[in-house]
């Protein structure tokens, strides 16, 4: 009885041992150096941020944030302006000052400098360039990729792809299957429409075909992407136009997914405990500015930011290990607040009376060529509703003089006649009419094209500090793998 029951308080009496064993190694370690280095490492592996955000505004100068959030509605500012952290970067190529944005994009994925129209490999085009993206990823990361434009377009495609040309898209959206990447949301792919699948010589099968062979669950509208549980690999697109991209902010419908809308869900799919990158790019922003369109550039910028907002929310959850980084790739349009006509007046606020996009404008002109029915007073009833300069009190800054007049009729006269077959059509009237809206505005442009003039970077979160100050293009990918601790090949 007695034997029984010391064999039974025998395993108690073991642990109680093991416990105090335990107790005093804890202790004695507590005080010991080598303990010191393990707690430092312990603290330096928390310091690293687990969450990784880039947002490239493609073509978005400084000029072009502040324009965007002098039209904010009801007193907001924009997300990004909110920012502790302020940087500025130069953009230059390896050999061109006014870059593109496949150099661009090959510096902001890779820290290193290569010629125009490259995706990140080197200037010799032998070299792969490793992305972030890719080191992240080999770190036990989740990657997500998004863009409004097209997903093989070259910002996103420098931070999955390796090309020696921008223009080989069918080759890169082939690389994008190849990835292994888990998320890529926004526009289609351009490389898998029919005369760029033509193009290629390496012609390998339907894009989409490919990427569901790579397991990726595609995602075609909201619902379907809603329903995408995390954990597998995702494709996620939304209505897109002739160029593969979502529509310009200020013309978008409801159903369409924005670039907000696209950024949440990522993050929905990528959280997990080891992290994730995710670069988003407002790829339209550049669009608008090729085509000289003010207001279209605000909306874009506020439909980036509003991105940019959801990544806030999730930076305000997880502040500690959370790095915010927004920049651009280069300015584009040499856009300018104030112009001569206007002096040092400004009227940003006439932008407001553009209802829809010069590109989707200048679509309903088209139409109208074919109809053959419009004629130029019912054209100039178009330019009041959409525009709104037009035929109102003289004294109203939406007034058209005899000079702009006979300057629309002039050019929506050329712009009616026919072309010969194969000729391209020559549309003349839209840009003037948003020009005059522009120019009445005090907004100023000075090229359709890039220019070189540096881009800001805003920066939150953990080890943002080391973004202030103004530094090279490729020096925010250096940064990015410092803080992350990311480790290049
Ligand atoms: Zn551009």
């Amino acid at each position: 009885m007695l034997m029984k029951e010391c064999r039974r308080k025998e395993p108690l009496f073991r642990a109680l041992k093991f416990a105090l064993l335990l107790i005093i190694m804890i202790s004695a370690s507590a005080s010991c150096p080598a303990s010191h280095s393990l707690q430092a490492a312990a603290k330096k592996r928390i310091s690293l941020p687990r969450y990784i955000f880039l947002f490239i505004g493609d073509g978005m100068g400084a000029a072009q944030v502040k324009l965007s959030s002098t039209l904010l509605e009801g007193g907001h500012a924009l997300a990004m302006t909110s920012f502790p952290v302020l940087g500025m970067a130069t953009t230059h190529a390896s050999d061109r000052l006014i870059t593109d944005s496949g150099a661009a994009g090959t510096a902001l994925a890779t820290g290193k400098k290569t010629t125009i129209g490259t995706i990140s490999m080197a200037g010799n085009h032998l070299d792969t360039l490793q992305t972030i993206a890719e080191m992240a990823k080999a770190k036990g990361m989740r990657i997500g990729i998004v863009s409004s434009v097209g997903i093989d377009d070259a910002t996103p495609a420098c931070f999955y792809a390796h090309n020696a040309s921008r223009s080989n898209l069918y080759d890169i959206a082939r690389q994008m299957a190849l990835s292994g990447f888990d998320y890529f949301g926004g526009g289609y792919s351009l490389g898998n429409f029919p005369e760029n699948q033509a193009k290629s010589k390496a012609f390998k099968g339907d894009i989409t075909e490919l990427m569901q062979s790579a397991h990726y669950v595609i995602a075609r509208n909201k619902t379907d992407l809603a329903s995408v549980k995390p954990g597998g690999r995702c494709w996620a697109y939304s209505n897109y136009d002739r160029k593969g991209a979502l529509s310009f902010a200020m013309d978008s419908h409801e159903r369409e997914t924005s670039l907000a809308e696209f950024t949440r869900e990522g993050i929905r799919l990528l959280d997990n405990p080891k992290g994730f990158f995710m670069m988003v790019e407002g790829g339209k922003i550049d669009w608008a500015c090729h085509a000289n369109d003010a207001a279209a550039v605000a909306h874009d910028i506020e439909a980036f930011d509003k991105a940019i907002a959801t990544a806030l929310a999730f930076y305000r959850s997880h502040p500690g290990e959370t790095l915010l980084v927004v920049t651009a790739d280069h300015e584009c349009g040499g856009l300018s607040l104030g112009n001569t006509a206007n002096g040092y007046e400004t009227r940003f606020d006439l932008l407001r009376y553009q209802k829809i996009s010069l590109q989707r404008f200048a679509e309903k002109v088209s139409t109208w060529k074919q109809q053959g029915t419009v004629t130029f007073d019912m054209a100039l009833d178009s330019v009041k509703v959409y525009f709104g300069p037009g035929n109102v009190d003289a004294a109203s800054p939406l007034a058209l003089s005899t000079h702009d007049r006979n300057a629309l009729q002039e050019t929506y006269l050329t712009t009616m006649k026919i072309e010969a077959p194969g000729t391209k059509d020559n549309d003349t009237f839209s840009p003037t009419v948003c020009a005059l809206l522009n120019n009445r505005a005090a907004i100023g442009w000075s090229s359709n094209a890039h220019t070189a003039v540096p881009v800001q970077v805003f920066a939150i979160g953990r080890g943002a500090e080391a973004l202030n100050g103004f530094y090279d293009n490729t020096d925010i990918a250096k940064k990015i793998i410092q803080i992350a601790g990311l480790k290049p090949r």
